[in-house]
């Protein structure tokens, strides 16, 4: 008879026998102890990569057609709903092809996106429009905007992603690699950045082009940075022994970054009562260069650490 106290593999749940591979206090069999902490440099550097590349090729796009003007509304609205939904096509491309080896399945990637931005439709810009009414009364001062940036808007999103995850991909056996936090973490932020933009566009009823360009890319890689912090937090609760209030600082620091750019955002891009993109986008990039590249440090400390001899076997 088996022995109901044998351990099992917190992925899998196979019961495993000694030697065990254990990590942060979690038993692994074999496959899912190599599956963990597969290392994959390259994949990072390429985001970083991306990352850089979209930026640039924004600026260089805005720059050209920063002369365009005499286009008609259905025009603008058609042109911006199409950039509403480049940047998130481009990841989503970008996650397939890296992966190609070992494919995360592609209908669970689609499920967390489509969560993420149903509910920011439905849940999310509802509650910070009609319920907080947000807009009538934040513009009052800078701590009354910062606050509701933060505690109403930065919140709000953090959950939505939080969610996302958690509903379709977090408790099964497919989230079986750090990596794969930081990816639904991206693609629940994308969701989350394609409604936004969605909602830019056809609140204004088409955008000035140059402007929507910029503005939209810059939310995707905002808000894809905020998925990914937040996706970090809850690969290493799954993976390790986190305390119980892991995942909530993972919300809580995700939250606060969000609400903080969209403050920042405001005030930098501001100049006197003309708005300048530009800066925008800068700060937008460094954001997102600065938080994959604390990610990719992050990881690559965990992999080292997990991989010290004596650490890994008990
Ligand atoms: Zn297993």
């Amino acid at each position: 008879m088996a022995d109901p106290n044998q351990p099992h593999c917190c992925i899998c749940h196979e019961p495993v026998a000694p030697p065990y591979n254990m990590l942060g206090g979690r038993v692994y069999c074999a496959r899912h102890f190599a599956q963990v902490n597969k290392p994959h440099p390259g994949f990072w550097r390429s985001a970083v990569l991306m990352i850089a590349a979209m930026g640039l090729a924004s600026g260089i796009l805005a720059f050209l057609v920063r002369d365009v003007h005499d286009l008609d509304r259905t025009a603008l609205i058609g042109i911006g709903v199409i950039l509403a939904i480049v940047p998130t096509a481009l990841w989503l491309y970008y996650f397939y092809r890296q992966d190609r080896l070992e494919p995360e399945p592609k209908g669970r990637i689609g499920s967390v996106l489509f969560t993420a931005i149903v509910l920011t439709d439905f849940v999310g810009l509802r509650v910070i429009n009609d319920w907080f009414n947000v807009s009538s009364w934040a513009s009052y001062d800078d701590w009354s905007s910062l606050g509701a940036s933060i505690l109403i808007n930065g919140f709000i999103f953090a959950a939505i992603m939080y969610f996302a995850i958690r509903i379709w991909v977090y408790a099964t056996p497919e989230y079986d690699e750090r990596m794969d936090g930081i990816i639904y973490g991206t693609v629940a932020g994308l969701g989350v950045a394609t409604m936004l933009n969605l909602h830019y566009i056809i609140d204004n009823e088409g955008v000035a082009l140059a402007p929507g360009i910029i503005s939209v890319v810059t939310t995707a890689l905002a808000q894809a940075s905020f998925g990914g912090v937040l996706g970090y937090f809850m690969a290493q609760a799954r993976f390790e022994h986190k305390p119980v209030w892991w995942v909530p600082l993972g919300v809580v620091v995700s939250a606060v970054l969000n609400g903080l750019f969209s403050w920042l955002i405001n005030e930098v891009s501001a100049n006197g009562l003309e708005v300048e993109p530009w800066r925008s986008l800068a700060l937008g990039l460094v954001i997102a260069l600065l938080t994959f590249g604390a990610l990719v440090y992050l990881m690559q400390r965990a992999h080292a650490f997990t991989m010290r001899p004596g650490k890994s076997q008990v």
